[in-house]
């Protein structure tokens, strides 16, 4: 089997160390991916900053990042012939996959809930010291296990739009169709990073008459008039919690939005969100991953009947419906060329300043960085 270089993570305030590990023996059913790239994600960036009081870790577990990327079949395992759409699969073709492996035994994958699946895991949670090592996507070669899903790449989309499709698309996809957004429906998107502008050209997709974007950047909404927002509001224009909760409700003849997607990050945000939410409606909540708490009285969900939809990770044939998406507006909607910048895999630690320098230049377009390895 090939080696490969490993781009290895410590913690927080300690740069990367490059090293050459084998791969794993490829079983049957398995399937070594070549890595093409790997983008950094927002997630990546916050375990890497060092922020507010965290303090270095005495023995942190070593392990490598990326989990937003994709690659091309190195090789197949013996049995292994066709994707998980049953279409021919060969050495050398580009492929998209989910980065979380679902254990497909248990109560709750059998009735399809892959993404609450109790026992998945993310492999580069796992830590070097664990088979089959070397894996993540800021590595050059990646391992998917006997029985994982696979999906090939359709030939009319660039290299450089897939990478994102695992992560980012996936997960904004996965919500909004998870809470049902309808045709017709009036969706407010809170933030405009890389998964808001997703989900405002998915909402439009999926046949909504308004689209409401909220961010503090102008050049982020900007991008996202161009991927379908029907109106924008920025948070320099609307400085308060108030005044844009006022805003969307003069958008929507006071009545509110049906659907509200939190992909901002910002516990704060939740409230302000759940308060543009019409009676009966829906609040799609995925960025909310980060530290933070809200409190509210107890009656605010009941008295809007609210229905409030969680959602981390996703199931596994969303990758596909995510490559199509991609195909379908790929003329409508500026997806395809996300990519700002591009290094190589031993410049990891430039890229990781180089991304997190863009993050907080005020004004900026949301850069996205990927890694080549
Ligand atoms: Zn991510
Ligand atoms: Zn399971």
């Amino acid at each position: 089997m090939p080696k490969g270089l490993v781009s290895v993570f410590t913690q927080a305030g300690t740069p990367f160390d490059l090293r050459e590990y084998p791969t794993p023996e490829v079983e049957a059913g398995g399937i070594l991916i070549k890595n093409t790239g790997a983008m950094i994600c927002g997630s990546e960036l916050h375990g890497w900053r060092v922020e507010g009081d965290r303090k270095p870790v005495a023995n942190p577990k070593q392990r490598v990042l990326g989990h937003e990327f994709t690659g091309v079949v190195h090789s197949l395992g013996e049995g292994v012939s066709f994707d998980s759409l049953r279409r021919p699969l060969k050495e050398g073709d580009r492929v998209a996959f989910p980065f979380i492996f679902p254990c497909n035994r248990c109560y709750h994958c059998v009735r399809g809930e892959h993404h609450a699946c109790q026992h998945r895991f993310r492999r580069n949670m796992a830590g070097l010291e664990a088979y089959p090592y070397c894996d993540g996507g800021m590595a050059q070669y990646f391992y998917l296990q006997p029985g994982h899903y696979v999906y090939k790449v359709p030939d009319e989309l660039p290299d450089q739009a897939i990478p994102p499709v695992n992560c980012a698309l996936a997960q904004v996809l996965f919500g909004m169709e998870r809470a049902r957004v309808h045709f017709g429906d009036t969706v407010v998107i809170q933030g405009a990073g890389g998964l808001g502008i997703y989900a405002t050209a998915v909402a439009r997709d999926m046949g909504a008459s308004q689209v409401i974007v909220i961010d503090g950047q102008p050049g982020r909404l900007e991008m996202a008039r161009k991927c379908g927002a029907t109106s924008t509001i920025s948070m320099r224009d609307f400085p308060t919690a108030e005044a844009r909760v006022a805003r969307v409700m003069e958008l929507t003849s006071g009545i509110g939005a049906d659907v509200v997607v939190e992909v901002v990050g910002v516990a704060a945000a939740t409230i302000e969100g759940i308060d543009m939410v019409r009676q009966n409606g829906k609040y799609i909540d995925i960025g909310n991953i980060v530290p933070g708490e809200i409190s509210m009285p107890a009656s605010k969900v009941i008295g809007k009947q609210l229905k409030w939809f969680g959602t981390v990770h996703y199931n596994p044939w969303i990758i596909e419906a995510a490559l199509q998406f991609l195909v379908r507006t790929k003329d409508k909607y500026p997806l395809s060329n996300i990519v700002s910048h591009s290094f190589p895999l031993e410049q990891i630690n430039e890229a990781f300043e180089f991304a997190d320098w863009h993050g907080k230049e005020e004004g900026t377009v949301a850069q996205r960085v990927m890694l080549v390895p």
